[in-house]
């Protein structure tokens, strides 16, 4: 177990900023997801977690130990990559004894913890085959135990399962997870797979463009967004361009103009628009429903341009009066409404309107 710190931490490469600035506290234990779009620097960020680079600036300590610059080997970090880069001429047993043998650990110890490695991936008795006689997901799993032998402080992971079909994927969440925390290894694991940031991580950071947009868990992150791009890259959801007008009737929620009416909303608790203030408002397609309740606020009409059946869900595209198309998604539907030119009305809870700064 250890806790990193990230202190100030800028990179360029050939003059471009690649990372900017960064402050980030892992706790230990914790399983630490990166997550943003492609190229925003999530990858740039491990890789001087691991010590393959060197900062520009800044500092990072492994608990009160300043590691900025310990070559990547002293460093007592395990680490995954998407290709496992396994060596094919080895076997199964070759390949995770690498890294003792590197550090030339005697015979009887490298044979034992290699076993042990093994029996916590599920891979107990395959020791001596092939690479090439494993599925994908055997292969993945020994790309693990080769990272686990090592007894590493921490666990690095670098899009992991992007290889994988999606039912492997779904059962390695669990199974990583799971191992982290029965050994309170420290993990963190780059992606740009917002399920699996969502499903697996304790906390996550979204980055965007060299710098972390905003840090949380994954509830807050999804239900209390800081920016427009947080909310959108970690779930579906409906932008609705308004000008704020006060503080309502109610504390901590304000009424914004719209091209439709007016909605109520708040913010993630962290500011407060000001009047006249140009903002946007996020609301989650789930957050939506249909109701014929009258007197309640946010409420408007619109009516239905598309029909998706999913079974558990169905998603509509409402085509708002006077507004925007918004994503409607109605869980477990007892009814399937089809695209018609009727009004039907769409409401959103107080709660699940959150006001962004345009
Ligand atoms: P992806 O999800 O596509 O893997 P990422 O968020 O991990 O992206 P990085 O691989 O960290 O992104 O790259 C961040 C930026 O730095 C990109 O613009 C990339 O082209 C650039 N970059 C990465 N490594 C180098 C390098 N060794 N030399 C020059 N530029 C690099």
């Amino acid at each position: 177990m250890v806790t990193i710190t990230i202190q100030e931490l800028t990179k360029r490469f050939s003059g471009s900023v690649v990372l900017s600035s960064v402050n980030l506290q892992v706790e230990s234990g914790e399983l630490f997801f990166l997550l943003g779009p492609s190229g925003c620097g999530k990858t740039t960020l491990l890789r001087h977690i691991a010590g393959f680079y060197r900062p520009d600036e800044g500092k990072i300590w492994f608990d009160d130990e300043d590691v900025t610059r310990l070559p990547a080997h002293k460093r007592g970090t395990g680490m995954m990559f998407q290709s496992y880069a396994l060596w094919p001429h080895l076997n199964v047993a070759q390949n995770v004894a690498f890294g003792l043998e590197e550090r030339k650990r005697p015979r009887k110890e490298i044979e034992h913890r290699v076993a042990e490695a093994l029996d916590q991936v599920k891979l107990g008795g395959l020791g001596s085959r092939k690479i090439q006689q494993l599925s994908g997901g055997q292969q993945q799993r020994v790309a693990l135990a080769r990272a686990l032998v090592i007894r590493p402080k921490c666990l690095l992971l670098d899009e992991p399962l992007s290889n994988l079909d999606a039912k492997l994927r779904l059962e390695m969440r669990g199974e990583i997870r799971g191992i982290c925390k029965q050994h309170g290894l420290t993990g963190i694991y780059v992606t740009h797979d917002r399920d699996e940031a969502l499903s697996m991580a304790d906390r996550m950071a979204i980055m965007e463009s060299g710098r972390l947009a905003q840090v949380g868990t994954p509830a807050e992150v999804y239900r209390n967004p800081a920016t427009r791009m947080v909310a959108e890259f970690i779930g579906e959801t409906n932008f609705v361009e308004g000008r704020a007008l006060r503080e309502s009737s109610r504390e901590g929620f304000f009424d914004v103009e719209t091209s439709f009416g007016f909605l109520r909303g708040r913010t993630d608790g962290t500011w407060q628009p000001a009047a006249g203030q140009p903002v946007v408002l996020s609301i989650r397609p789930e957050s939506l429903t249909f109701s014929n309740l009258t007197d309640t606020s946010n409420r408007f009409p619109g009516h239905i341009v598309d029909t998706t059946y999913l079974g558990a869900t169905v998603q509509y595209v409402l085509q708002v009066q006077n507004g925007p198309l918004m994503k409607v998604c109605e869980i477990n539907p007892q009814e399937i409404r089809m695209p018609a030119a009727d009004e039907i009305r769409a409401m959103a809870a107080l709660n699940d309107v959150v006001i962004l700064r345009k």
